[in-house]
């Protein structure tokens, strides 16, 4: 933001960050004079996206009057928001601070592929629309966390090993369309597309880490894989390939097919699928990690003695990974997280990472539970959309 040049969109983000709440405290950070930020001011009143709140304490430099805070207006517009994940989906409406007004989970196989899945989501969009009370056009956007690598610029998931038939496929277009067809909202929503284990780190790093500049998430369910949060944002790397360690090489893996393709993957040792295989093999029925985490917590003893075996798998190559990013927060999410998958974690974490990379380290389990891709992609759609730039020409095109 360039002095005089800050636009409504600018003061949107200083008073949603918290930086500058009043008009006076906008005045003073931005240079502008009081009858531009008044301006500026009126324009987001107008569209509903921000209100006047209680008055704040009285500023001397201010001549004395009290001034009045400005909030957000978190009523305004909903989100939408859905989890694939293998076999089960979750959506929800929330509202922009990520409330869950009306939310549903049910059985949806992510391997019956694009059409009958996405169709599937919109329908559960109308019925939560209608549950949670609001209108069609209250949605501003939708966000969508799959099991698989994505390219956030098109939306699209790139070779998915768990998500066969989904490479390529225009996720947004599909999505808005039926979400357009089944609880009819506008045709060109904005939809956006990212990885399961990106948007859990958000969710979670948001909720309950804001302080922490670097987090990282390990979901372990049928497949592994991690998010990176660093200063606040999901780090993708250059076309979003990072935390995708699930197809990581492990010397205990040597025989072990991996759905990649691939033999020796981590995923094809430790993941929540690898565990159900190795459970069925031991005359113990499982099909996915769903299953395996229902034994885990019926304290089933092998399903027991293998999460703790796979956590100090999975934990191998987090040595490495804590020792590359430095992290305050490791958590771990998905299917398998647990005390004995955790125990495992930390055995190999702490023998085989530097004493330097460990000592400020925190290795916990999610908090949002079940919730926080949900919550990771509404959180994730609301500072899209809200972001200077986009705010602006979102203004400009609701004709405020
Ligand atoms: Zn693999």
């Amino acid at each position: 933001m360039a002095g005089n040049q800050a636009n409504a969109g600018d003061l949107l983000h200083l008073v949603r960050s918290g930086r500058a709440t009043t008009r006076g405290a906008l005045q003073e950070v931005t240079g502008l004079s009081r009858a531009t930020v008044g301006h500026r001011l009126d324009r987001l009143f107008r569209a509903g996206w921000l209100r006047e709140g209680a008055a704040e304490t009285v500023n001397s430099r201010l001549g004395g009057r009290p001034s009045i805070h400005l909030e957000f207006d978190d009523t305004h517009a909903v989100v939408l928001a859905a989890a694939l994940d293998t076999r089960h989906a979750r959506a929800a409406v929330l509202t922009l601070s990520g409330e869950v007004l009306a939310e549903y989970t049910d059985p949806l196989t992510v391997e019956d592929g694009p059409e009958r899945v996405l169709s599937q989501l919109g329908v559960w969009f109308g019925d939560l629309l209608k549950e949670a009370g609001r209108a069609a056009d209250a949605v501003c956007g939708i966000g969508l966390a799959v099991p698989g690598p994505v390219d956030t610029d098109s939306g699209r998931v790139i070779q998915p090993p768990i998500m066969p038939g989904w490479d390529g496929y225009d996720i947004r277009g599909r999505l808005a369309r039926s979400a357009a067809e089944h609880a009819a909202t506008a045709p060109d929503l904005p939809v956006l597309v990212d990885n399961d284990a990106n948007l859990m780190a958000y969710g979670e790093q948001r909720a309950g880490h804001p302080d922490c500049r670097a987090f990282v998430l390990v979901k372990v369910s049928t497949g592994i894989g991690a998010g990176v949060v660093v200063d606040g944002a999901i780090f993708r790397g250059i076309d979003g390939g990072a935390g995708d360690i699930g197809h990581i090489r492990v010397p205990q893996g040597a025989d072990a097919l991996c759905r990649c393709g691939s033999y020796g993957c981590l995923a094809a040792v430790a993941s929540g699928r690898a565990l159900a295989r190795r459970l069925t093999e031991a005359g113990v029925p499982a099909a996915s990690g769903w299953d395996v985490r229902e034994l885990l917590a019926a304290g089933h003893p092998e399903a027991v003695r293998l999460a703790r075996e796979a956590g100090r798998g999975v934990g191998e190559v987090l040595a490495t990974v804590v020792t590359l990013l430095n992290p305050g927060v490791l958590m771990i999410a998905g299917d398998l997280a647990g005390t004995p998958f955790l125990t495992g974690v930390r055995e190999l974490l702490y023998q085989r990472a530097l004493p330097r990379s460990t000592a400020h380290l925190d290795v916990v389990t999610a908090r949002l539970g079940e919730r926080s891709a949900l919550i990771g992609a509404g959180a994730l759609v609301v500072e899209e959309l809200y972001a200077p730039e986009r705010a602006e020409r979102r203004l400009a095109a609701l004709g405020v």
